[in-house]
C-alpha cells in the first residue's frame, strides 16, 4: 500500500513529519515510538502471567505438609520440630492465599510464626528456604533498627520497603511476600514498669508492628527509612503477608524453667518431672514464656504458630558442612570445577573444620569462613595454573589456618 504524502501513527495520532519512522499495516499506521511501547507492554504482560502461572494456582497443586518438610530437608539439616510447625503453617497459608480465588465464608487466619532458637541455628534458612519453595518475594528485616514514629530510627512501615522492593515496587506481589523479622527479641519491654519512662524501641515498636502483623493496610515509603512529607507513599495491604519471626531470647530458658518448676508442683508432678530435659528446656516453649520474656500479648496473640530450634551440635554441624543440597563443600566444588579443576577434601579436613568452628564458638556461621581461609590460596592460584586436580589434606589445611590465624592477630 502506497503512503500518501501525510500520514499519522494510529496510536499516539502524530503525524510522520514528527516521527522518526512510521510503520504502514493493513488499516494504519504505527510509529516507532508505539511500537516500542506496545513491545515493552507485550513483555511485562508475558512476565507477570508466567510469573503468576509460577504461583501455584489450583488445590492440587499445593504441595502437602510431608512434600514442604521434604524440600526443607534438603537445605536444613536437623531442627524437625521447627520444619513439622513451618510446614503446616505453609500449608495453611497457600490454602488461605487459594481461598482468595475460591467462595468461601469462613475465612482462615493467617499463621504467622515465630521461632525461638540460639543464633546460627537456620531461622533465617528456614524463613528464605519457605520463600524458595513458594516462589513469592521475600525479604529479611531486622527488628532492632525499629522505633517509634517521631524517634530517631526506622518507622515500622519501613519493615516492607525492602519487601517492595524485591518485588519490584509491584505491590501485588509484595502482597503475598514473606517478611523475616529477625531479631524479634530485641523489642521486647525490658522491666516489668513500662510507665516510668518511654519505651522508645520496645513496647510502642511492638503496638505497631501488631498493625502490620494483623493485616492492615500501610503506607509504605518507598525508599525506607524516615517518612517526611515530600515522599510518595505506597499503600500496601499486609493481610496476606506471612511474617516469620526469629530471635535468640537469650535467658528465657530461666522463665521456661521457672513456669516448668511451679506447673510440676501440681497435677502429675512425678511423671512430668522425670520426662523433662533439662539440656534443651525451648522445647517447652510456650506463649506464655514469650510473655515472661517481654512481648505484649497482643504480639504473641499475632504469632500463633510458636516453634523453637534446637543448638547445634558437633554431628550437626558436620552434617551442614556436606549434606544441605548447596552445602558449603559442595560450593566449594563446584566453584573449583568452573575453572576445570576437581577438588577433593580428606576426611580428617571436614572434622577439623568442625572442630575449629566449635572452638571459635562460631556455630554453623564458622563452617564457612573456615573453609574460605583454608581454600583461599588455592583459589588464588588455580586459576592461572594448569593442575585438574586439588586435595585438600588435613596438613594442609592445618597450615593455612595457622596462617590465616596469625593473619588475624
Ligand atoms: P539464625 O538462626 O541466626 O537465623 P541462620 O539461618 O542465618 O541463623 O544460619 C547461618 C548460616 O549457618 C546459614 O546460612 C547456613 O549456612 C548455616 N546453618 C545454620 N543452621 C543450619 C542448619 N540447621 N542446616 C544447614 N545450615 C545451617
Amino acid at each position: 500500500m502506497a503512503k500518501t504524502p501525510q500520514q499519522y501513527c494510529s496510536f499516539c495520532g502524530r503525524p510522520e513529519n514528527e516521527l522518526q519512522m512510521l510503520l504502514t499495516g493493513v488499516n494504519g499506521y504505527i510509529c516507532d515510538e508505539c511500537a516500542e511501547r506496545a513491545h515493552q507492554i507485550v513483555k511485562e504482560t508475558v512476565a507477570q502471567a508466567n510469573k503468576t502461572k509460577d504461583f501455584l494456582t489450583s488445590k492440587e497443586e499445593i504441595p502437602r505438609p510431608k512434600e514442604i518438610k521434604d524440600f526443607l530437608d534438603q537445605y536444613v539439616i536437623g531442627q524437625d520440630d521447627a520444619k513439622r510447625y513451618l510446614s503446616v503453617a505453609v500449608y495453611n497459608h497457600y490454602k488461605r492465599l487459594m481461598q482468595h480465588t475460591t467462595d468461601n465464608d469462613v475465612e482462615i487466619e493467617k499463621s504467622n510464626i515465630i521461632m525461638v532458637g540460639p543464633t546460627g541455628t537456620g531461622k533465617t534458612l528456614l524463613a528464605k528456604t519457605i520463600a524458595r519453595l513458594l516462589k513469592v518475594p521475600f525479604t529479611i528485616v531486622d527488628a532492632t533498627v525499629l522505633t517509634e514514629a517521631g524517634y530517631v530510627g526506622e518507622d515500622i512501615e519501613s519493615l516492607l520497603t525492602r519487601l517492595l522492593q524485591v518485588a519490584d515496587y509491584k505491590v501485588e506481589e509484595a502482597e503475598r511476600g514473606i517478611v523475616f523479622i529477625d531479631e524479634i527479641d530485641k523489642i521486647a519491654r525490658k522491666g516489668d514498669n513500662p510507665s516510668i519512662t518511654r519505651d522508645v524501641s520496645g513496647e510502642g515498636v511492638q503496638q505497631g508492628l501488631l498493625k502490620l502483623l494483623e493485616g492492615s493496610i500501610v503506607n509504605v515509603p518507598p525508599q525506607g527509612g524516615r517518612k517526611h512529607p515530600d515522599q510518595k507513599l505506597i499503600p500496601v495491604n499486609t493481610k496476606d503477608i506471612l511474617f516469620v519471626c526469629g530471635g535468640a531470647f537469650e535467658g528465657i530458658e530461666r522463665k521456661i524453667a521457672q513456669r516448668l518448676n511451679t506447673q510440676v508442683v501440681g497435677y502429675a508432678a512425678n511423671t512430668n518431672r522425670q520426662q523433662i530435659d533439662r539440656n534443651n528446656l525451648l522445647k517447652y516453649i510456650a506463649p506464655q514464656d514469650l510473655k515472661s520474656f517481654g512481648l505484649i500479648p497482643e504480639i504473641i496473640g499475632r504469632l500463633p504458630v510458636l516453634t523453637y530450634l534446637n543448638p547445634l551440635d558437633r554431628q550437626a554441624l558436620r552434617n551442614i558442612l556436606t549434606e544441605p543440597k548447596n552445602s558449603i563443600i559442595k560450593q566449594y566444588i563446584k566453584m573449583f570445577e568452573m575453572d576445570g579443576v576437581t577438588l577433593s577434601f580428606d576426611e580428617a579436613v571436614l572434622e577439623y573444620i568442625v572442630d575449629k568452628a566449635v572452638e571459635f564458638k562460631l556455630g554453623a556461621r564458622g563452617l564457612r569462613s573456615i573453609t574460605e581461609d583454608i581454600m583461599l590460596d588455592a583459589m588464588f592460584e588455580i586459576p592461572s595454573s594448569d593442575k585438574k586436580t586439588l586435595h585438600i589434606t588435613l596438613e594442609y589445611a592445618k597450615e593455612r589456618i595457622e596462617k590465616a590465624e596469625r593473619l588475624h592477630l
